[in-house]
């Protein structure tokens, strides 16, 4: 994709993620890699419903400088530490979707419990210690959370949710928000059944290398 394409794709996104329910107004933010040096995000505290492509903020990752008159995301050094730690990530998208929002105000890490939830996250979902938005703090927290996991918690705000693609990042999202539903629901059952490490371990390579193959 070119800058051009990803602009949209990125408005697109913002627009699904409103209509999908998994953020309401204008909070969560989303952003795309352009190269190993760029990456697009969305503006700061502006309606997905009337953003344009043009108004996609075009940030360097190594200093955070940006392009244009509109302040990038809070949230753009979470996204910009994301890039620069993890080489194949090319799509972060940040919610407040509430299940997942639930578990972020308990402060609880789902165990892997699913199929869908360890392929696309890759084990657990961690819960990053609380720190406020925008800070080093919560960069830190994230990153160390991050590590070997497509999504984190951040405590007591809610979901980060990584992907190779615009695509596979809304995917996570969505995910995400439904293993903490069924780990909320399955309390009423006893708890939730932890999946063997040998079984996650093959599920998210299966789902990492299933696309590489003819
Ligand atoms: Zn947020």
């Amino acid at each position: 994709m070119d800058v051009k394409e990803i602009r949209k794709a990125v408005c697109e996104a913002g627009l699904r993620m409103c209509s999908t329910g998994l953020v309401a107004g204008t909070w969560g933010n989303i952003s795309a890699r352009v190269d190993q040096t760029h990456m697009l995000i969305t503006p700061s505290g502006m309606d997905y419903k009337t953003l344009k492509p043009e108004d996609i903020v075009l940030v360097n990752i190594h200093d955070l400088k940006y392009e244009g008159t509109l302040k990038p995301s809070l949230e753009t050094p979470l996204h910009a530490a994301i890039y620069r730690e993890r080489p194949g990530i090319n799509a972060v998208i940040h919610t407040h979707s509430t299940n997942a929002c639930t578990v972020a105000a308990a402060h609880k890490e789902i165990p892997p419990i699913l199929d869908d939830m360890v392929q696309i996250i890759g084990g657990s979902l961690r819960v990053a210690s609380y720190a406020l938005p925008g800070t080093d703090e919560l960069v830190e927290y994230a990153i160390e959370k991050l590590e070997g996991r497509n999504a984190v918690i951040l405590a007591n705000h809610g979901p980060v949710c990584l992907g190779r693609s615009i695509e596979e990042a809304f995917v996570t999202c969505q995910v995400v928000e439904k293993a903490a539903r069924v780990f909320i629901d399955a309390q009423l059952l006893g708890g939730a059944v932890r999946l063997k490490d040998e079984d996650v371990a093959f599920m998210h390579k299966f789902f990492l290398e299933k696309y590489g193959q003819k």
